[in-house]
């Protein structure tokens, strides 16, 4: 194997999801650029054959532990060292490597986002459920092991690109730009009886199973006003929300001078990762520009969907109750995705379990894990209620 020392080392968390995918396209387009040290997947084993021999890996994890004894390990590249299950991600992650890439659906990723953090690497992260659960911790302790986080979610890497100009007393407010989802124009009834499958008609973006539904309930944009409180130390009130179906716009900063600067692309997830595999650097992308049309931003029906609401309620009381807003959300998914509750169902789960948090923050990780197993068993009893 031919290695240049100049490539960036990357590690792609997630490989085998919608974010991990794009990443090693652009990966393949840039091979000069960037060299794959590492991968992730939970249990993708034919994604990962593929991926282990076109970019011959040092490290794989799967990160589901029965997978040890099923798979063929002679399927995989005789030069990557497999591992398995999540206590194996600081033996999997301690290796040279210059980014991580986190695209790990879910608070699954929390993990080594911490372990990442603790190395002192840079972090791209696209894992918002790690940032809205780790709360204030995450931004702690990166400061304190000089950790970057380098936001991927499309409008959190474009916020950081514009406030990365500006002094923090400059700035008014943020907005970030909701397209509405599939179901923007639905009322209450016809959103009860919505079906995953026509989450999956998603209007601008495309993602994995959660995140559509994410998309589709709003939740998304709840974990997203969180996660833009959390990295960039702003409180709810300067966080705005604005729906805006073509997804051109991805966020927007109101200066104190009344001044409004906004960040613009293609809805394309590619445009946002590219930025944080070259961060702090602006290089040439492989991506033919469109020209733009009609721009439209309307307001938030908040009486349909709650989820920003809630999103604010809890950050409010703390991060303890940011824990609990995601791990409900997540359980909430999880059973209308196995079709045990209605599609509105969600709404009244995460809301209940975000109401029974205590208020303040988690002091350690441990209490990060403790506050989530908590909630998954509070939303669990709501399920069960229900079912
Ligand atoms: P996908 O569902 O497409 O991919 C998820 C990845 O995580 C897969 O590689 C999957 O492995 C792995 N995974 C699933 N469960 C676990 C687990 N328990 N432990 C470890 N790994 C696991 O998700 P997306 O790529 O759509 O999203 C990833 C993250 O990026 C999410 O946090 C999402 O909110 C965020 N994001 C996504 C955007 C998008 O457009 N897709 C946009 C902005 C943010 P396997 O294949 O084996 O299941
Ligand atoms: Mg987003």
């Amino acid at each position: 194997m031919n290695v240049n020392p100049m490539k960036k080392k990357i590690i792609i968390l997630g490989a085998t999801g919608s974010i991990g995918q794009s990443t090693l396209e652009i990966i393949k387009h840039f091979k000069n650029d960037f060299e794959v040290v590492g991968v992730s997947t939970h249990q993708n084993q034919s994604k990962m054959t593929e991926i282990s021999k076109y970019f011959e890996p040092k490290n794989i994890i799967f990160t589901d532990p029965n997978l040890e004894k099923k798979i063929n390990k002679f399927e995989f590249n005789k030069c990557s060292k497999l591992f398995f299950g999540s206590n194996s991600f600081s033996d999997f992650l301690n290796i040279d490597y210059d980014l991580l890439i986190n695209g790990i659906s879910g608070f699954a990723g929390l993990l080594p986002t911490f372990i990442a953090i603790k190395n002192g690497k840079d972090i791209a992260i696209a894992n918002k459920e790690s940032i809205v659960s780790g709360g204030n911790l995450l931004i702690e302790q990166a400061k304190i092991y000089g950790s970057r986080l380098i936001p991927v979610d499309s409008e959190h890497n474009a916020l950081s690109q514009i406030l990365r100009n500006y002094h923090f007393d400059d700035i008014e407010k943020v907005t970030i730009t909701a397209s509405g989802g599939p179901f923007r124009k639905d009322n209450f009834e016809m959103l009860r009886l919505r079906k995953y499958s026509d989450a999956l008609n998603h209007p601008t973006w495309e993602m994995g199973p959660k995140n559509t539904i994410d998309s589709a309930t709003l939740m998304n944009k709840g974990l997203e006003v969180i996660e833009a409180s959390v990295l960039f130390s702003l409180p709810s009130n300067k966080i705005d929300v604005i729906v805006h179906p073509e997804s051109i716009v991805h966020g927007m900063v109101t200066l104190i001078d009344g001044g409004i600067i906004s960040y613009m692309s293609q809805p394309d997830m590619k445009i946002p990762i590219f930025n944080a595999l070259n961060f702090p650097k602006i290089s040439k992308h492989f991506i033919k520009q469109k020209s733009i049309s009609t721009l439209n931003f309307y307001n938030l029906n908040e009486e349909i969907f709650p989820s920003i609401r809630i999103a604010r309620t809890a950050l409010e009381k703390g991060f303890i109750a940011t824990n609990y807003f995601n791990a409900s959300n997540e359980v909430a998914v999880k059973s209308f995705l196995d079709e045990k509750i209605n599609f509105t169902d969600i709404f009244s789960i995460v809301e209940k379990v975000t109401n029974l948090s205590s208020r303040g923050n988690p002091n350690s990780i441990e209490d990060v894990f403790k506050y989530d197993k908590l909630a998954r068993e509070f939303s669990e009893n709501e399920v069960s209620k229900i079912t």
